[in-house]
């Protein structure tokens, strides 16, 4: 089954070509990474699922509906999205950050305190932080609260663009075991969009790799290495091997 269905969508800004005719399904229940050079589209294809990019023609299905660009909000209320340097509010402490959503959904106080708190133990933020600002956290601690925010309302679909880009390796260790935790709380599907093969390799199920607003390959994460489809995929890889 798929959650997300991309029939033949191609989006331009001007004459840069974002997306060219992509046909493409996201397994769910998966992790699914977008991956590709900086450039190739990766975001757009994850903005065209929560419709903050609408493509020029083509359609993109979503829980087996086409988005319908009149209720976004009702959509995105299923869709949890968290991106790199994510918009936090500097003048809300962390707790409000984190609940935002489920305060526009109507959560009285108490559900929504005990939520914040369950998510914020999940990516192991010590409780008082709940009071903390933003400029008060560091890079890693910022990302976590991005992702408290996005699984607060307990989301079946995940969008995540290079969440984890900003962290220095150590850290980056940590907040990739506290995605493998996440993921293993529930089923769910999401789609990690990053440049960085091995992260990829390491967290994704599949791997769709993207260039130039093109799907060169999707498959596998364990086949695509000895399987590339193509001279972009396999020259893609090897740079990568040849980069570290
Ligand atoms: P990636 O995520 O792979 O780095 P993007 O999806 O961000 O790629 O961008 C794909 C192409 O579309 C790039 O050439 C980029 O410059 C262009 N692009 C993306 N968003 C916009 C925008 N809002 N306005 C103009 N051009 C854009």
């Amino acid at each position: 089954m798929s959650v997300v269905q991309f029939d033949s969508v191609s989006k331009r800004y001007g004459r840069e070509i974002a997306a060219d005719s992509v046909s493409l399904s996201i397994p769910a229940n998966r992790t699914t990474a977008i991956i590709g050079p900086s450039g190739s589209g990766k975001s757009t294809l994850l903005q065209m699922i929560n419709g903050m990019v609408r493509p020029d023609s083509g359609g993109v299905r979503v829980f087996d509906a086409p988005v319908d660009y009149a209720e976004l909000p009702a959509l995105r209320r299923k869709i949890g999205y968290a991106v790199q340097g994510i918009g936090l509010f500097p003048h809300w402490n962390v707790g409000r950050n984190i609940a935002i959503l489920a305060e526009m959904s109507g959560w009285d106080e108490a559900r929504r305190r005990d939520r914040v708190r369950e998510l914020m133990a999940l990516v192991e933020l010590p409780e008082h932080y709940e009071a903390r600002h933003p400029h008060e956290l560091s890079g890693g601690e910022m990302q976590r609260v991005g992702l408290c925010r996005a699984m607060m309302l307990d989301p079946p679909l995940f969008l995540l663009d290079e969440p984890f880009g900003a962290l220095d390796p150590l850290t980056r260790g940590e907040v990739h075991r506290e995605f493998e935790r996440i993921r293993e709380a529930g089923r769910r599907t999401i789609v990690l969009v990053t440049h960085d093969l091995h992260e990829a390799q390491k967290l994704a199920d599949e791997i769709v790799v993207v260039n130039e607003g093109r799907v060169e390959q999707q498959a596998e994460t364990r086949t695509i290495l000895a399987q590339p489809a193509n001279d972009f995929v396999a020259g893609f890889f090897r740079a990568y091997e040849e980069s570290r």
